[in-house]
C-alpha cells in the first residue's frame, strides 16, 4: 500500500480521510466506479466508532416511533441489500418485545407490522404476536412475573469490525490504496485556494508524504470537526458527540437464540439484549459528552443503568461481577439548529453532506446500516465537485469480499454469532479455507489462544499477513473480537498473540513487551467487573 502511495505522481481522484464504516464505504463505491482512491486512517481501521456499535443491521424500530419513516425505509432497504451482498457477515436475528401491560401487545404488534410493510421486498422474517407460552419458550431467561406475552420481529445482525475489514478488502480488490496508522495532518491548496491534496504521516516511520487529490472527502466520524479545522480553524462544530456503552455477559443470561428489545427504558431509549459470538450483549446508553476520544470509558451511572434495566427483564439479574467486558462508542450525531444538547437520543440519525467553501466534502452522521447509501451520495457529490467522469454507482449488487452464497443466513438465525455449535471462521467467508489451511499446516495455530474464547492462533497470523493488523490491539479488538467479548481472556491471550504477531511483522522482544503492556492496560479498562465479586460478597459465575 505504501509503495502504491509513493509510486503515484498524478493526483488521486478521491482521497478519503477516515477508515470507519463511512470512509470504507466511500472507498468501495469510488473504486468500483473506476476512480483512483486513497484512504487514510489515523489509527487502525475501525478504531473509532465503527467497531463499537450494537452490531445491528436494522431499520430502527425507534425511528419509526419518532415518525422518521423515510429513514426507516432507507435503512430497511440497505439491510436487505447488505444481506444479499455479504451473507457471510449478516444474519437474520429474531427479536422479542416482551409485553407486561395490556396495551403493549396491540401497540407493538401493529407497529412491527408497519415495520414489515416498510421493508417491502427487502423483508426478513415476518413479525407476529406471541402467546405467553411461546414467549417463555423462546426467551427462557425472561422475567416471568407479570409477563403477558410478546411480539416477535426480525432484524439483521453482523460483526462490525469484520464487515469493515471485508469492505476495505473489497475496495483494495478494486484497486484502492488503503492505509492505517496514516493520519492526514494538513490540506494543501491550489492557487485559487481550493484543496488539491493531503499531507499525511506514516506513523511507523515518521515519514511525511504529500498526496495530490482532485477531491478530499472527510469521513472522520466523531473527529470530522477536527479535520474541518485543518481547513479552517474557525469553523463551527457540526457534531454533538454522545456515548453509548455495552456490557457483555456470558451466554447463560440469554439462553435462547432470540434477542430482547425493550422499546422504552426509563430514560426513553431502546435497550437490547442480544446473543453475539456465544455471549450476551446488553446496551446501550446515550450520554452527551464534550470531546470525542478513542478509548472513552463508561460512566458509573451508565453501568448501573444497564445492570438495573437488564434486571427488570432477566430472570437472573446480572451483577457487576458478571460483566466480562464493557465497550464504549461515540455517535457522530449532527447538531440540529435549536436542539436540546442534553438529549442526544432525539437527534437525527440521518447523514449530512457538507461542502466547505474551499471544497472539502464532509460526510457525517447516518448509521452503519446505511453506509452504502451514504457512500453513493458522497461520491455523487464528489463527481460534481472534482469534475470526475460521471460513472454510475455500482455497489447495489457488488459482492463484499469473502462472499459465499449462504442458505444458513435465514434458515439458521444468529449463526455464526452463536459461538459454540457454529464454526467461528464462517465470518471469513471464502477466506475461511485459507485460515484453516494455516491451522492445518501448523498444529500450534489450530489451538484456541484461551480456553474461554474460540479464537485460534491462525486468526492472528492471518490478521497480520492479510488484514493489515499492526498492533496487538488491532488483532484482539478488531480482527478478532476478544477484547469486546471477554477482557480477562483477551489479557491472557496477549502474550501468545503478541509472539505470533512479532514473528509475522519481524519484531523483537522489546516490541512484544511494549505491546503486551499497552494492551493489558487497555484490557483493564474494559474489565469493569474485575474485583466486584468481593464487594458483592459473592463468587462470580
Ligand atoms: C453505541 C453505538 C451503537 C451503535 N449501534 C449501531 C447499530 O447497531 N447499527 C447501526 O447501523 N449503526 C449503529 N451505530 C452507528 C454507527 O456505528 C456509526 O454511525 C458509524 O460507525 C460511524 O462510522 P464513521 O466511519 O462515520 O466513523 P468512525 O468509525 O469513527 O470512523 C472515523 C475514522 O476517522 C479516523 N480519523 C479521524 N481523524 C483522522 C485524520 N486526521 N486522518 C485519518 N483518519 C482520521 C478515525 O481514527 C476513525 O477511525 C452505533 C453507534 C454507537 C455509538
Amino acid at each position: 500500500m505504501l509503495a502504491a502511495l509513493r509510486g503515484r505522481a498524478e493526483p488521486w481522484d478521491i482521497v478519503v480521510i477516515g477508515g470507519g464504516a463511512t470512509g470504507a464505504g466511500v472507498a468501495v463505491d469510488a473504486a468500483s466506479r473506476g476512480f483512483a482512491v486513497l484512504l487514510l486512517e489515523r489509527e487502525d481501521f475501525g478504531k473509532g466508532t465503527s467497531s463499537r456499535s450494537t452490531k445491528l443491521v436494522h431499520g430502527g424500530v425507534r425511528y419509526l416511533e419518532q415518525g422518521n419513516v423515510s429513514l426507516v425505509m432507507e435503512a430497511l432497504k440497505e439491510r436487505g441489500i447488505l444481506l444479499e451482498n455479504a451473507p457471510h457477515l449478516v444474519h437474520d436475528l429474531p427479536f422479542i418485545v416482551p409485553n407486561y401491560s395490556w396495551w403493549e401487545t396491540p401497540f407493538y404488534g401493529i407497529g412491527l407490522k408497519i415495520y414489515d410493510l416498510l421493508a417491502g421486498k427487502y423483508g426478513f422474517g415476518r413479525s407476529r404476536i406471541l402467546s405467553l407460552d411461546e414467549t417463555r419458550e423462546l426467551l427462557p431467561n425472561i422475567r416471568q412475573d407479570g409477563l403477558r406475552g410478546g411480539v416477535i420481529y426480525h432484524d439483521g445482525q453482523f460483526d462490525d469490525a469484520r464487515l469493515l475489514i471485508a469492505l476495505l478488502a473489497t475496495a483494495a480488490d478494486r484497486g484502492a490504496t488503503v492505509l492505517n496508522y496514516a493520519p492526514a495532518v494538513a490540506l494543501s491548496r491550489d492557487a485559487d485556494g481550493f484543496f488539491n491534496g493531503v499531507n499525511l504521516v506514516d506513523r511507523e516511520t515518521g515519514e511525511q508524504i504529500h498526496a495530490k487529490a482532485r477531491v478530499v472527502i472527510n469521513a472522520a466520524g466523531i473527529f470530522a470537526d477536527e479535520v474541518r479545522r485543518l481547513a479552517d480553524s474557525d469553523v463551527r462544530a457540526m457534531l454533538a458527540p454522545s456515548q453509548g456503552i455495552h456490557l457483555v455477559f456470558d451466554k447463560s443470561f440469554l439462553r435462547g437464540e432470540t434477542a430482547i428489545m425493550v422499546p422504552h427504558t426509563s430514560d426513553g431509549r431502546v435497550l437490547f439484549a442480544i446473543p453475539w459470538h456465544g455471549h450476551t450483549l446488553v446496551g446501550t446508553t446515550d450520554t452527551p459528552i464534550d470531546e470525542p476520544s478513542y478509548e472513552p470509558a463508561p460512566f458509573e451511572q451508565e453501568i448501573d443503568f444497564i445492570l438495573d434495566t437488564a434486571a427488570q427483564y432477566l430472570s437472573r439479574p446480572p451483577r457487576r461481577s458478571d460483566i466480562l467486558s464493557a465497550f464504549v462508542g461515540i455517535r457522530p450525531l449532527v447538531k440540529a439548529a435549536g436542539s436540546d444538547a442534553t438529549k442526544t437520543s432525539a437527534l437525527s440519525r440521518d447523514h449530512t453532506i457538507h461542502i466547505d467553501p474551499s471544497g472539502l466534502l464532509t460526510i457525517v452522521g447516518g448509521k452503519w446500516t446505511t453506509y452504502r447509501h451514504m457512500a453513493e451520495d458522497a461520491v455523487n457529490h464528489a463527481i460534481m465537485l472534482g469534475h470526475l467522469d460521471d460513472v454510475p454507482c455500482a455497489t447495489r449488487d457488488l459482492r463484499i469480499h469473502g462472499y459465499i452464497a449462504s442458505e444458513r443466513s435465514v434458515a439458521d438465525p444468529g449463526c455464526p454469532y452463536r459461538g459454540e455449535d457454529c464454526d467461528p471462521l464462517l465470518l471469513y467467508g471464502a477466506d475461511a479455507a485459507a485460515v484453516r489451511a494455516l491451522a492445518a499446516a501448523d498444529p500450534r495455530l489450530a489451538e484456541p489462544l484461551d480456553i474461554a474464547l474460540p479464537i485460534l492462533g491462525a486468526q492472528i497470523v492471518w490478521a497480520a499477513r492479510e488484514e493489515m493488523a499492526r498492533t496487538l490491539d488491532d488483532a484482539l479488538a478488531r480482527r478478532t473480537r476478544a477484547l469486546l467479548l471477554n477482557a480477562a481472556a483477551a489479557a491472557r491471550m496477549a502474550l501468545p498473540a503478541a509472539g505470533l504477531l512479532a514473528r509475522e511483522l519481524g519484531k523483537g522482544e522489546d516490541w512484544v513487551d511494549e505491546q503486551v503492556a499497552i494492551f493489558l492496560k487497555l484490557a483493564a479498562q474494559y474489565n469493569v467487573g474485575a474485583g466486584a465479586s468481593a464487594e458483592e460478597g459473592q463468587s462470580p459465575h
